[in-house]
Parts: C-alpha cells; sequence; structure tokens
C-alpha cells in the first residue's frame, strides 16, 4: 500500500500595500478586504499600490 504524502501547496502571502493619492495614507490590502468597501480612512478611495516589500530568504544560524 502506498502512503500518499499530500502535500499543501505552501501560499506565500504577501501583503500589498496601497497608498492613498489624496492623504499618502499606507493601507495594506488585507486591511482592505476587511473593509466593506475600498476606502482610505480620509474617504478618498483612489489608491496606488505601493511596491511588494522584497521577501528576503535570511538563513538563522
Ligand atoms: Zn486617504
Amino acid at each position: 500500500m502506498v502512503e500518499e504524502d499530500i502535500d499543501e501547496p505552501v501560499v506565500e502571502t504577501f501583503d500589498v500595500n496601497y497608498s492613498c493619492l489624496r492623504c499618502g495614507t499606507t493601507v495594506s490590502h488585507t486591511e482592505l478586504n476587511r473593509l466593506p468597501e475600498i476606502k482610505c480612512i480620509c474617504g478618498f478611495r483612489v489608491f496606488t499600490k505601493a511596491r511588494p516589500p522584497v521577501v528576503k530568504t535570511i538563513k538563522a544560524v
């Protein structure tokens, strides 16, 4: 009998940050998803996509 190892795919979730065009507040994508509508705290709805954080693999010795 072959036992299958079902590896769950590792989903790398990185938070994309958006910054409001008006006030410049940075909101993460997760944060925006939690809101009923995509809107900044200042009421503005236009966001620019900020650069996603660079994922660095650092080996801990
Ligand atoms: Zn704003």
